[in-house]
Order: C-alpha cells, then sequence, then structure tokens
C-alpha cells in the first residue's frame, strides 16, 4: 500500500474525482479501504477530510505531485465509510462516475424532518391541581379548565391531539407551560411501516434434519470465525425461511445485524410478515410503496441502532448497519438483483464484497439457482446445502409435458391441447382452479416453425434472431442478418411465423371453449396499479374464479390451495429470446409455474404444452432434474463461452442521431480491436435489442474473455480514451459486465 485512493468527504460538492495521496510510514499496515482520513488539499494545503476507497502500489501521477496523507481520524470506520467504500467498488467493477455510484448506495437525505411527538407531562399534584381547577371554574377560565381537567385524568398527553380534541390556542398550554403546571417532551418519531400490526406469536417448530444441518453447518463455521458464502438449494416450501430465520436469531445474539433481501415485496408479502411475527419490531421494511421520507427514515433507525434487521429489495443492502453478521439473498436467481441502472451492479456480488468487509456470511437460498452460484457452489467457492423435501403435506405435482406439433399434425389448431383441455373440465367439474400461464418473458420478435418446432437462430451466437419491421431477422450480439424466409429452413413447411398470442387472445379463447367458466386475467394491462394486482389475487383465493389466465406474474408469491391445475400454454417462448440465458430463465419459470399446482392437501398436475418437448430446458424443469438442466446448460455456456464459464462485458452506446451513433460504435469496435488484447473477442457492434427508445438510437459491442481481470482493465484504458476525444461526449456510453438482460 504505498498510496491511497480517496475521494472528498461527501459534504463538498466535486466529488466526481479520486485522488492519490502517499501512504506515510507510520500508517501503513494499519489503513484499511473505507477509513476516513485527513490530508492537505488543493493550492493553500487546506485539511480536508475524506474516505479511503481503494490502494494502488504505482502511483497515476508523477511522484513530485502527490501529498502525503495526514492521518487516520479517529473512530472512522463507520457504516457511511463502509458504504462509500462499496460504492467505489461497483465504480470499478460496474462502471460509472464515483457520483453516480455514491448516490446509489447512500440513501437521499430527506428535506422535510422527521416528525416529532409532543407530549405535555403534568407537573403539578392531583391535589395542587384541583385547587386550581376550581378557581379556574370560578373564574370562568374554560379553556383553561378543560386542559386541566384532562391533565387530572391523564397525567400525559399528546400535544397535538389534545389542541384539536379540546379545541384549545396554543397560548393556553404555553401558559401552564410557563407556570409550570407542565412540561413539554418531544421525541423523534420515526414512520414505521410495521406500525399497528398486530403479531401473533407462532409456536415454536422444529427444525427437519435437513434443516439442521444447513443450520448448524453455516452456524458452525461462523463460530469459528470462517465468513464464506452458502448455497442453499431447496425446491418452494422446503423450509429455506426457517433456515433464515433460525440463523438471523442466532446472529443477533451475537450482537450482529442483518439483511435479507427479497425480489418484490408485493410477492412475499407472506415472509415479510413472517420476519416481522419473529422478531417484531427489531425488523423493518423497504419496499417501493415506502415514501422516500418512510425510507430515509429507515435507514436512520438502522444507523441509531433500532433495527437489527432490515428486509428489501437489492437497495436494502445499501442499509448503514455497521456490525452485519449474514446477508441472505432468497430467490438469489430473480433478475431484479442486477440493477438496469448505472452502475448496473448485481446485488449477489455487491453482497459478498460488502460481507467481506463487515466480516458477515452471505446465504443465497433459491429453489433454481442462478447458473453461476450453481457453478461457484461446485467448485468448492461456495458452501452448499440442500433441501430436497417440502415440509408437511404438500407434495410436487405430476408434471407432464405435450407436443404441439403432434397436436397439429392431428388437425387440432386450438392454443389448447386435447389433454390440457379435458384436465380443464375435469377441474371444473370438481370446482377445483387453474392456472393458465403464458410465458412472455423475453419475447423478443423470433420466427419460428410450428410444424418442426424450429427457431430461427444466429449461426455465430447461437440466440435466435429477432424480426425487425424492414422484414429481415437480426441477431441483437454480432449484427448478423437475413431476409424473413418464407418456409422453414429446417422442414420446408409453411407454417412459418412470430409468436402472436397474447392473454387477451386466450382468455376470449377460455370464454369460447368453457362455456359459464369464470375467468380472472392477470397481465400489464390489468394490473397498472398495486392495488389491482393485489385485487385479482384476492378474488381469486376467495374462489371468484375458476381459471386465472395471466403472464410470469402468476406464478409467484401467494399459495392458492384450490389449484390444481397449472397449464403452461407455449413453454417456448422464453426460449426464443435473444440473449444466452434463454434456457435458464425457461427453467427457471417452468420450474416455478408447475410448483404453483398442489400446493395445500390436494394433489397437483402441471401440463406443459410446447413445440420443443425434446429441448433440455423443458425435460428437465417437467422432470424436476436441477443437475441435468445444469449439466447440460454449462455444456452451451462453455462451447460458446459465455458466463460464468467466461466472463462478458456489453458495452451500450445511444443517442439521438443514428449516422453518429453508428460511426461512433464503429470507431469503439476497432479502437478496441486495435488493442490486440490476447484472448478477447469482440462482438459487434450491432443494433441492440431495443434499437430505438425515446428517440434515442442504441447499439451495443459485446466482449468475452476467459479472465475477469482481462476485461476490468480493458474498462478502464477505455474509460481513459472516451475522456481524452470529445467526439464520445455526442454519445452516451455505458457499461454492464456480465449482462442479464438484452439492452
Ligand atoms: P421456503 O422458504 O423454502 O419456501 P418455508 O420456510 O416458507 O419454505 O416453509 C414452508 C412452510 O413450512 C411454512 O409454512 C413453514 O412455517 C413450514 N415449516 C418450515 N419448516 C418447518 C418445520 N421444521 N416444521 C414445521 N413446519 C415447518
Ligand atoms: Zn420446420
Ligand atoms: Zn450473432
Amino acid at each position: 500500500m504505498e498510496f491511497a485512493n480517496v475521494i472528498v468527504d461527501i459534504s463538498h460538492e466535486k466529488l466526481d474525482r479520486v485522488f492519490q495521496y502517499r501512504v506515510p510510514e507510520s500508517l501503513k499496515g494499519k489503513l484499511q479501504a473505507g477509513m476516513q482520513v485527513e490530508f492537505p488539499f488543493g493550492m493553500g494545503n487546506r485539511r480536508m477530510k475524506g474516505y479511503v476507497v481503494g490502494f494502488s502500489r504505482e502511483p497515476d501521477y508523477p511522484l513530485d505531485k502527490i501529498k502525503e496523507l495526514t492521518g487516520i481520524v479517529e473512530g472512522s470506520v463507520k457504516a457511511e465509510a463502509q458504504l462509500i467504500a462499496l460504492a467505489a467498488w461497483m465504480r470499478e467493477r460496474y462502471g460509472s462516475t464515483m457520483n453516480q455510484a455514491l448516490k446509489t448506495v447512500l440513501p437521499v437525505k430527506q428535506k422535510t424532518r422527521q416528525r416529532q411527538s409532543r407530549r405535555m407531562v403534568r407537573k403539578i399534584s392531583r391535589e395542587e391541581g384541583e385547587m386550581l381547577l376550581q378557581e379556574y371554574q370560578r373564574k370562568k377560565y374554560r379553556a383553561k379548565a378543560r386542559l386541566l381537567e384532562a391533565l387530572l385524568q391523564d397525567e400525559m398527553l399528546d400535544y397535538q391531539k389534545t389542541l384539536e380534541r379540546l379545541k384549545l390556542s396554543a397560548s393556553v398550554i404555553s401558559g401552564f407551560e410557563k407556570n409550570g403546571i407542565i412540561e413539554i417532551k418531544s421525541e423523534t418519531i420515526y414512520r414505521n411501516p410495521f406500525a399497528g400490526r398486530r403479531v401473533n406469536k407462532k409456536q415454536e417448530i422444529t427444525l427437519s434434519k435437513e434443516q439442521k444441518q444447513a443450520v448448524e453447518g453455516i452456524w458452525g463455521d461462523y463460530r469459528q470465525g470462517i465468513r464464506r458464502t452458502y448455497l442453499l438449494h431447496g425446491v418452494t416450501g422446503s423450509g429455506k425461511t426457517e433456515v433464515y430465520m433460525e440463523l438471523i436469531a442466532r446472529v443477533i445474539d451475537d450482537g450482529k445485524q442483518a439483511v435479507v433481501l427479497i425480489p418484490e415485496i408485493a410477492l412475499t408479502f407472506q415472509t415479510v410478515m413472517r420476519f416481522h411475527e419473529r422478531f417484531g419490531e427489531r425488523v423493518s421494511v423497504m419496499h417501493s410503496r415506502l415514501s422516500d421520507g418512510e425510507r430515509y427514515d429507515q435507514f436512520l433507525r438502522a444507523k441509531d441502532g433500532e433495527i437489527d434487521v432490515i428486509i428489501g429489495p437489492r437497495s436494502a443492502l445499501f442499509v448503514p448497519f455497521f456490525h452485519i453478521g449474514i446477508i441472505i439473498i432468497d430467490e438469489e436467481h430473480e433478475n431484479s438483483y442486477k440493477s438496469e441502472t448505472v452502475p448496473r451492479y448485481h446485488a449477489r456480488e455487491a453482497a459478498v464484497f460488502r460481507a467481506g468487509m463487515c466480516g458477515a456470511s452471505v446465504v443465497l437460498g433459491s429453489a433454481t439457482p442462478s447458473v453461476e452460484s450453481y457453478y461457484h457452489a461446485g467448485k468448492g467457492e461456495y458452501g452448499f446445502y440442500r433441501l430436497s423435501e417440502r415440509i408437511g403435506e404438500a407434495r410436487l405435482p405430476k408434471v407432464s409435458i405435450i407436443d404441439l406439433r403432434e397436436e397439429l399434425k392431428r388437425g387440432n389448431r386450438s392454443i389448447f391441447s386435447w389433454r390440457l383441455k379435458e384436465a380443464m373440465e375435469e377441474r371444473l367439474c370438481r370446482g377445483e382452479q387453474t392456472m393458465l400461464f403464458l410465458n412472455r418473458r423475453g419475447l423478443s420478435g423470433f420466427v419460428s416453425c410450428r410444424a418442426c418446432g424450429t427457431a430461427i437462430r444466429c449461426p455465430h451466437c447461437d440466440v435466435t434472431l429477432s424480426l425487425h419491421n424492414d422484414g429481415r431477422l437480426k441477431c441483437h450480439y454480432c449484427g448478423y442478418e437475413i431476409p424473413m424466409p418464407k418456409v422453414c429452413p429446417s422442414c420446408g413447411s409453411g407454417y412459418i411465423s412470430g409468436f402472436r398470442a397474447g392473454t387477451q387472445q386466450i382468455e376470449r379463447e377460455v370464454l369460447k371453449h368453457f362455456k359459464g367458466a369464470r375467468v380472472l386475467r392477470m397481465d400489464y394491462d390489468t394490473t397498472r396499479t398495486k392495488e389491482s394486482y393485489e385485487q385479482i389475487l384476492t378474488a381469486f383465493g376467495r374462489g371468484e374464479a375458476d381459471i386465472l389466465v395471466g403472464t410470469q406474474m402468476i406464478v409467484k408469491g401467494h399459495d392458492f390451495p384450490n389449484v390444481t391445475l397449472v397449464g403452461v400454454l407455449a413453454a417456448d417462448i422464453s426460449l426464443y429470446a435473444s440473449d444466452y440465458r434463454a434456457s435458464e430463465r425457461t427453467f427457471q419459470i417452468l420450474t416455478q409455474a408447475s410448483g404453483r399446482a398442489g400446493r395445500g392437501m390436494k394433489a397437483g398436475e402441471a401440463i406443459i404444452q410446447t413445440y420443443k418437448p425434446e429441448h433440455y430446458s423443458i425435460r428437465t424443469a417437467a422432470g424436476q432434474n436441477y443437475e441435468e438442466f445444469f449439466r447440460q446448460e454449462m455444456m452451451y455456456r462453455q462451447m460458446l463461452g459465455y458466463p460464468p464459464a467466461a466472463f462478458m462485458m456489453g458495452i451500450y452506446l445511444s443517442g439521438p442521431a443514428e449516422g453518429a451513433l453508428q460511426m461512433c460504435a464503429g470507431m469503439l469496435g476497432s479502437m478496441i480491436r486495435k488493442f490486440e488484447m490476447k484472448g478477447i473477442t469482440v462482438i459487434g457492434p450491432a443494433a441492440a435489442a431495443l434499437s430505438r427508445k425515446n428517440d434515442m438510437y442504441r447499439m451495443v459491442i459485446y466482449l468475452k474473455h476467459k479472465e475477469e481481470t482481462a476485461l476490468l482493465i480493458l474498462k478502464k484504458k477505455l474509460e481513459k480514451e472516451l475522456e481524452k476525444d470529445p467526439v464520445w461526449q455526442k454519445i452516451y456510453i455505458q457499461f454492464d459486465y456480465n449482462p442479464l438482460n438484452a439492452y
């Protein structure tokens, strides 16, 4: 640690730079990232404070221009310092300005102050009070009498409420205060999102053998001072949440705090309430429905040590806790853990980094782990525990696959196979419920053949081509394009087209085929407001409909014990998203969807319709065989050098003028190629999946490399180059490290 990289104190405006200082002998070995330090700054060598965000061996400036740090500010590794170090790391890794990174990790300060609760406390004895009251009544001081009467009944009164209830003026109260009859006390009340919620204490449960193994294994490490990341692979309902809660209870006993990340509160409200039941007021929740003020209050409560556990979406990771003992990421495979704005960080990676700074363990839980996490677990980088069975009566459903190509051959052109139709009729007769799921995630205008199931792919990238308005099929990775073919290149059939069915069309078909059935539809159109989302689910839960038709929104969250059938209408759609994660998403979503059937005492059934029954994502999802899915998927990733077999970086370019953008993208592409970096693959530039948005044209370049550091070094090099030439100011450039969604 020859040189320390510091940023100046956050109260100053010019944040957007890292300054380099020499580390004096006396501080070597003592200094850590995140520490607050003092140093001479600027022409006048004004003494300034700032934070260490990293170290380097080599100077970035001429040696005579680098000054020396003055010293460490006592007691300085605060929660904020950790967050600032985290921001610096995010900036380095994901690419952003320091300012953008800091805005991401530090809560927005609210101008509005917290509400102050003021109370009046009676300072005179009851006897004195009664004598005084007689005097007021005699003198007909009506307002004073009312207040004193109230104070004789209640020693302590809420200022504002009493003022309104007794119709007093503030002067009456201040008069009481002046005469020493009352004292006014004020205290800050934080807005608590759980306020007013009843807590039902649940009875203790005994952990199953597998749950115990996970808890004792992770806790055993923890007690020995070992901190690492663990993957907990367990089907839904296998008791993962109980494992989290037990670990958290122990961490709290150890005087530490816990962070629980969940994908979306609206979908996991039941889970949140279980945490509240177990940890009471010491747990706080952050979600998108909180006002900015409420959100900021949660941060203040955390800072003041009022809470031990915070639950929330990915941004809850930036809670200013100082002693985090454990970070839990539930449903760790979910896409919502990746930020789609700069810095495009992944909460899983950021959590592991933060845990490293504060000596915490990380537990990732999922029924369908991300290929990345399972890969790390397989290599022994993550600890691994499995919960293989559902708790109690609920069993996994029976799953069957229907080949839609066969249906077409037998003359059935409707969207329901014979088998699905029959199964739905059975449910209607028995008064049980059905969920019909149209998987539209990642729908990107692919073209496929209904006779043989082939989708048209890029010969270079093995992702599907997308149909554009000009009638051409294009690859969103490399830019390869062909005209739309008239017949299937694989079997010659004319049944070749894009997939057009929507939830509305399905709803109409259901009503046509099942006379008298009560149908609810849930998709983007019917859930514009958060309330409508709840309303539809509640209505369905109360049995007000027989069939719920919906997009991926219906596969998560709430349990419906009376749903015994789940129909997946066209499992292929997500398979043909134009990015390399299409198979992984398909496996996850099919596993989740079929898991919705049979959550209660009744046995469940899932029917998956597809043009591609032999595809491994579909077969392994139907067989609930994660290992097999992983094996096949890794082969594909290895072969084409996609993560986690290699590392990938997206460079996204956008600008208002198409020509200028194309020129810049071309220049950037050749600049990267000219670096002649060993082992790098440069793909593109190409039009983005969304090639125009809000009147901005969008293009992409993708880079692949076996070594993570190679990409990070290249990014740094590019950032420096882009700073040099004003031509780049005309366009907007973002980096995306290991992208999740097509840009
Ligand atoms: P997951 O988080 O894996 O979906 P949960 O922790 O929600 O699973 O467990 C599913 C249900 O089983 C919950 O109602 C939970 O209270 C219950 N449960 C979990 N573990 C046990 C146990 N050891 N004994 C009894 N009930 C349990
Ligand atoms: Zn074909
Ligand atoms: Zn391609």
